[in-house]
């Protein structure tokens, strides 16, 4: 009999009308629990809940919001073995990447705490005589908080934190395939001594919880991650009933290798930011541009590296690369390999369903050669294990092809040379750059974002959380 999990309401566990059982991605046998859906009357209590608790909420003493906060983080960091071998469980990464996450959840809370204490105003001098002007910012409202499956814990965490460190109440909505980490985290804060109503979680699926979420009437703001096509969505109803919006999407992300680079070290944090957590991450490199001094070397150099990915249970001691996260998912991967090769590259390595003592969704990292920046392969985001490389002659040619792409998220360069790792920093059109690191793997206590296609709206995480988080009051004051 595996546990029955429900949703978080009003400061009450309250049972959906049905159940779905979540599956270990790694061993389709093992089903870690069963997890309540909700439906748009529950949903319309936890949007009532938060605007009844919102009153207190924003304007009560904020060191008890850093004292729950500080708790919540606290626990997540003792916890963090045990948490991240549920993401591990769910999700699909290996173990150590699902501690690292978690580890990543708790710090983010820990920050966040320390944050309630350090909103600031302004004052300024008004252009009239004998009047004062302060510049003061408060609390959004209710906001709304759709997350992805790819990053389980962390993503969740890095909403709700800043969320109700400037005084807002919340109501989630974990993605479907992977609510175990969510809940996790709802029963961490269900007993850091919050009120109730100001946290409050609906599981379900997005045309049944997000949808209406996005729609609610008492929703003062969505913060959404996940994809293109879902937040091009949601920022369109959002425009409609003129609601605030935060949307951090996909990624076409891409890796550079210029002649003069480390090859040892290209190898590695290619291989690393194309294929480590499945390649299921917004800022996975899935665009290799190599130049042509480099192009031979590099390519033998990251098969023979790939050779040595072990791929196998997420739980397993050793694992580098755990299952695709789902059936799903999985057959989209397999689909852009025959697609890439349709449009004329080479498949070199990988790129084929795998088969391990346990039933999953297994898949051999794929490498493709010969890819040009009009293929689907190159424009469209996998978000799988399987990587492209763009063959160029120089940096210039490097340059302009990393940014040929509707997206821009993160962007890397592996260079010595500290004149294209500066030019490169200023002209790549992506929110985060990174020189001779990998484009995934990112800390947490500073922006996160892209431009064009992959974000819209204010930056996440660090201070930057507080643009979209707070609105800003501009007080007069006469004599
Ligand atoms: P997704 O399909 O867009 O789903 C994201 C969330 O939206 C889920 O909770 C989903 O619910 C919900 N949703 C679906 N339809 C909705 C609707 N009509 N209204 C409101 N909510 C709705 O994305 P995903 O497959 O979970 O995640 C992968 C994507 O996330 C990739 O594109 C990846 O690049 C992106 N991502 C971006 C970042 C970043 O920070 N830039 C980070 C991580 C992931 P269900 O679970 O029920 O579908």
């Amino acid at each position: 009999m595996t546990q029955k999990h429900d949703n978080f309401i009003n400061g009450q566990w309250v049972a959906g009308a049905s159940y779905t059982p979540n599956i270990n991605p790694s061993n389709l046998g093992d089903v870690i629990g069963e997890y309540t859906q909700g439906d748009a009357v529950q949903l319309d209590a936890a949007v009532q809940a938060a605007q009844a608790a919102f009153p207190a909420w924003s304007t009560g003493n904020v060191q008890a919001r850093a004292d729950a906060l500080d708790k919540i983080g606290t626990e997540i960091l003792a916890r963090r073995e045990e948490l991240g071998t549920l993401l591990a469980r769910e999700e699909g990464k290996t173990k150590p990447e699902g501690i690292g996450e978690a580890t990543r959840a708790g710090n983010i809370f820990k920050f966040f705490a320390g944050e309630c204490l350090r909103l600031t105003g302004e004052i300024v001098p008004s252009v009239r005589s004998g009047v004062a002007v302060e510049i003061t910012r408060e609390p959004l409202g209710v906001v709304g908080l759709i997350t992805p499956w790819n990053f389980p814990i962390a993503i969740p965490a890095w909403k709700i934190a800043p969320a109700l460190a400037y005084g807002n109440c919340v109501v989630l909505k974990p993605a479907d395939l992977v609510p175990g980490c969510a809940w996790a985290l709802a029963e961490i804060i269900s007993r850091s001594g919050i009120p109730a109503g100001v946290f409050n979680l609906v599981m379900g699926r997005g045309s049944v919880i997000g949808d209406p979420l996005v729609n609610h009437p008492g929703i003062n703001g969505i913060s959404f991650t996940g994809s293109q096509g879902v937040g091009g969505r949601i920022a369109q109803q959002c425009a409609v009933n003129l609601k605030k919006v935060q949307l951090e999407m996909g990624g076409k992300n891409p890796q550079i290798i210029l002649d003069d680079a480390d090859l040892a070290q290209a190898v590695e944090l290619s291989v690393q930011s194309a294929f480590f957590s499945t390649g299921q991450r917004c800022t996975a490199s899935s665009r290799l541009i190599v130049t042509d001094g480099i192009y031979g070397k590099f390519v033998e150099a990251v098969q023979a590296r790939m050779a040595t990915l072990k791929i196998g249970d997420a739980l397993a001691a050793g694992i580098d690369i755990g299952p695709v996260s789902s059936l799903s998912q999985l057959q989209q991967d397999l689909d852009y390999v025959a697609i890439g090769q349709a449009e004329g590259a080479q498949l070199v390595a990988g790129g084929a369903r795998l088969e391990r003592t346990t039933e999953g969704f297994y898949m051999a990292p794929a490498l493709l050669l010969d890819t040009t920046s009009a293929m689907r392969i190159n424009r469209e985001e996998v978000f799988g294990p399987v990587a492209s490389v763009i063959r160029v002659k120089d940096y210039e040619a490097a340059l302009a092809e990393s940014n040929n792409t509707p997206f821009g998220l993160s962007a890397g360069i592996a260079t010595t040379s500290l004149k294209y790792a500066t030019h490169f920093k200023r002209h790549s059109q992506a929110g985060m750059v990174m020189v001779n690191l990998p484009t995934a793997g990112v800390d947490y206590h500073v922006p996160f974002g892209g431009r064009k296609g992959s974000s819209y709206g204010s930056r996440e995480q660090g201070r930057y959380a507080q643009e979209f988080f707070t609105t800003v009051k501009t007080a007069y004051i006469g004599a």
